[in-house]
């Protein structure tokens, strides 16, 4: 059980089981008398966790063979540099729809010619831009599914004349994709899969070699599509915990499942922010996250703004001052956050309007 309702953006809740599992072989891995990170990482019990790691992503999200699924360091930002290494020759293009993806661009820019095809700067990355056209000599199309900062996500899998390349750092597994239209999906670990320390990589192998740049060793994906993840020292503790958070998923039903609920608690909670006067969102409806929904007091109320984060303390809720760009708040509600917290904090939503309005 809980003790708070957890609403961090990342790192964030993870199931408990997850935890109370790595807890375990922390302690003792696998009865080999020593802890999960005091073995060798080329001994076969590791071997084990890696296969079976592995093993999960490509059931989980249904990974087609052409597709490799890669656990690196560095995290997402990493991911950045890595992308334009692997796919920048003559010009790629960005969906510029936030922060992160502005930083993935400036990697970009930074090997060579990149820009933004579209952007929604202009309202604060409110809403995603529509009605743009993809070049087609562009080397890849780079998109940021879901933006963690401002509650929006495009939650298709869209066609795409070009590579199309997704940072889905904070809504991998929380709905099924269709792999194959992707050369390239990666994130960060600490937001729907796992703690802080890995990043996953799940790339089409024959998208890859297509560059005529040195790409130094580490940066080059083909050294871990070759070495299976282990080129030099994995990061052996994240991807253990990360292995039993898809075991935990993969046994409530996985992303099918999953998806169904996270669109249940999000539909709660917006219908909670519609509803009460005190409260307004901040993204454009129909492009609402269900990750990280993001609402503001209502005009008038903004001097409330501080009591509430208050009173939502009070009764335990934790994480849901929004990003110190934007302000506001932001309950972050990924796989592993229970509709419990969800009701808890529409429940403190309706109380704090009756004792308010
Ligand atoms: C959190 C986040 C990142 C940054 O991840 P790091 O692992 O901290 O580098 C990048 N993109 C998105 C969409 C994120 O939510």
């Amino acid at each position: 059980m809980k003790q708070v309702h957890n609403f961090n953006a990342g790192p964030c809740v993870l199931p408990d089981q997850a935890i109370e599992n790595s807890i375990e072989a922390l302690k003792d891995f696998m009865g080999t008398g020593m802890s999960v990170i005091e073995v060798s990482h080329r001994s076969k019990e590791w071997s084990a966790v890696m296969d079976e790691c592995r093993a999960l992503w490509k059931e989980l999200l249904h990974i087609p063979d052409t597709h490799e699924v890669l656990f690196l360091g560095g995290g997402a930002s990493m991911q950045f540099l890595y992308v334009a290494m692997n796919f920048l020759e003559n010009k790629a293009g960005y969906l510029e729809t936030g922060v992160w993806a502005k930083k993935a661009l400036k990697e970009a820019k930074g090997l060579g010619n990149a820009y933004a095809v579209a952007s929604s700067a202009d309202r604060t990355y409110c809403y995603i831009p529509k009605g743009y056209e993809i070049p087609e000599d562009l080397d890849y199309f780079h998109i940021t599914t879901n933006n963690t900062i401002y509650g929006t996500e495009i939650r298709h899998d869209m066609d795409c004349p070009v590579p199309l390349i997704a940072d889905m750092s904070s809504d991998i597994m929380s709905r099924p994709v269709d792999v194959s239209k992707y050369a390239l999906i990666y994130g960060g670990a600490q937001k729907n899969v796992g703690p802080a320390g890995v990043a996953f990589a799940i790339v089409r192998k024959d998208a890859l070699g297509k560059v005529s740049r040195y790409i130094p060793t580490m940066l080059d994906y083909r050294t871990h599509v070759d070495g299976g993840s282990m080129f030099n020292t994995p990061p052996v503790f994240p991807i253990f915990v990360m292995k039993e958070t898809l075991k935990w998923l993969k046994g409530i039903g996985g992303v099918e499942a999953i998806h169904k609920i996270n669109e249940h608690k999000a539909s709660l909670l917006y219908q909670e922010i519609d509803r009460n006067s005190l409260f307004r969102g901040t993204a454009e409806k129909e492009d609402r996250s269900i990750m990280n929904v993001c609402f503001v007091m209502a005009p008038g109320y903004e001097e409330l703004q501080d009591r509430f984060l208050d009173y939502a303390k009070g009764r335990g809720m934790v994480g849901i001052k929004g990003h110190r760009s934007v302000g506001g708040f932001r309950a972050s509600i990924y796989n592993a956050c229970p509709e419990e917290s969800v009701k808890a904090l529409i429940a403190c939503m309706q109380d704090f309007e009756k004792e308010n309005l």
